[in-house]
């Protein structure tokens, strides 16, 4: 039986010597050159001693021997002992430690995405975690901020901030969702990672009614609730690109996310994602007690400017404005308006304090 290269430490000498590593059926045999059976780990027993890094060589210790220290230079070692032992990939710690975040089980993060780009069975997103996403939609959202700080006139973030938590409520996700308007006089408004939505100036100026406003604003919830945002920036910057970014923590995903936040905020998603962000954004408002005419207005308001020289890049692909108009009007639920009228005043007021 061919075994693995392992280096092993009984803790009594201070130098580790050359072992095999052999799978046995209930635990890790390290096996002395020669075929001397030094000890068995059972699988259970086994955890990490620090932090997975690449470069650095895996070290194991078991709850059975608390002296021996195992160190793994070899990936490939690695790979086939932990489907054996899940709870080596798998730390979860509820108390997040200093700089712990990242770098957890990123050996593991690595391993499973090559596995599903090898087999493209499963979507890439699925692996993210939602602190990863949090931070890259920060550097997304700062990007196209170019420096500008978001608007914040206190009752119009009021007024916004309630809408917000109505449809996310409604959404029954437990999802985190910023909204930033910004004080760009752009008809846009766009989904970054983690739950960040901006909402720009001119979307607000407008608009006939809070109703399109919210029509919009939960289009984008729907996006985020798919992780679309997620799932395009992964497109772009590749996976690799965001698992090291992880390893260098919150800071270096900001940048990340900074570097392609305008490529974000211009990418259009295929046709599905934003059908289903449609429907969806109805079902929200309709779940949410609000009338859901907006979205159609908006669209069809926006057929009628289409003349003019500005149209969103997320309309102006597939599908055709006038159909997404249809689709939102045959699905249209009643409900109260999305804001009175001081709330709506107030929101189209954000930028101007
Ligand atoms: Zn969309």
């Amino acid at each position: 039986v061919a075994g693995y290269p392992g280096r092993f430490s009984d803790g009594r000498v201070a130098t580790s010597r050359v072992v095999e590593l052999r799978l046995g059926a209930t635990g890790l045999e390290i096996v002395e050159p020669g075929d001397a059976l030094v000890t068995t780990w059972p699988y259970e027993s086994l955890r990490r001693v620090d932090e997975p890094y690449p470069g650095r060589p895996l070290r194991l210790a078991s709850s059975s021997d608390p002296e021996g220290r195992l160190t793994i230079d070899d990936p490939l070692t690695f790979e086939a002992i932990h489907p054996l032992a899940s709870q080596l990939a798998d730390r979860t710690d509820p108390e997040p430690r200093r700089g712990g975040w990242h770098g957890t089980a990123i050996g593991a993060l690595l391993a499973v995405a090559l596995g599903l780009v090898l087999c493209r069975t499963v979507d890439l997103v699925a692996i993210v975690p939602s602190s990863w996403e949090n931070a890259l939609g920060r550097g997304v959202v700062a990007q196209v901020a170019e420096g500008r700080e978001p608007c914040a006139g206190r009752s119009g973030v009021a007024a916004l901030q309630s809408l917000t938590d109505r449809l996310a409520a409604a959404s029954g996700a437990e999802v985190p969702f910023v909204v930033h308007v910004l004080p760009l006089d752009v008809q846009n408004a766009f989904a970054a990672p983690g739950g960040h939505i901006v909402l720009l100036e001119g979307l607000l100026d407008q608009a006939t009614s809070p109703d399109e406003v919210a029509g919009v604003l939960a289009h984008e919830m729907a996006h985020v609730l798919e992780r679309d945002p997620t799932r395009n920036l992964i497109r772009t910057l590749g996976l690799q690109a965001v698992l090291s970014a992880a390893l260098g923590g919150a800071p270096d995903l900001v940048r990340a996310g900074a570097e392609f936040g305008g490529t974000v905020a211009t990418l259009s998603y295929n046709r599905s994602a934003e059908e289903a962000a449609d429907a969806r954004a109805v079902e929200l408002l309709a779940a949410a007690g609000l009338r859901t005419g907006g979205l159609a207005e908006f669209f069809d308001r926006l057929e009628r400017e289409s003349g003019s020289d500005f149209r969103p890049p997320w309309l102006s692909s597939h599908p055709p404005t006038p159909l997404r108009a249809q689709l939102a009007r045959e699905r249209r639920h009643d409900g109260a308006p999305a804001l009175d009228d001081p709330s709506w005043i107030a929101l189209r007021a954000i930028c101007k304090h």
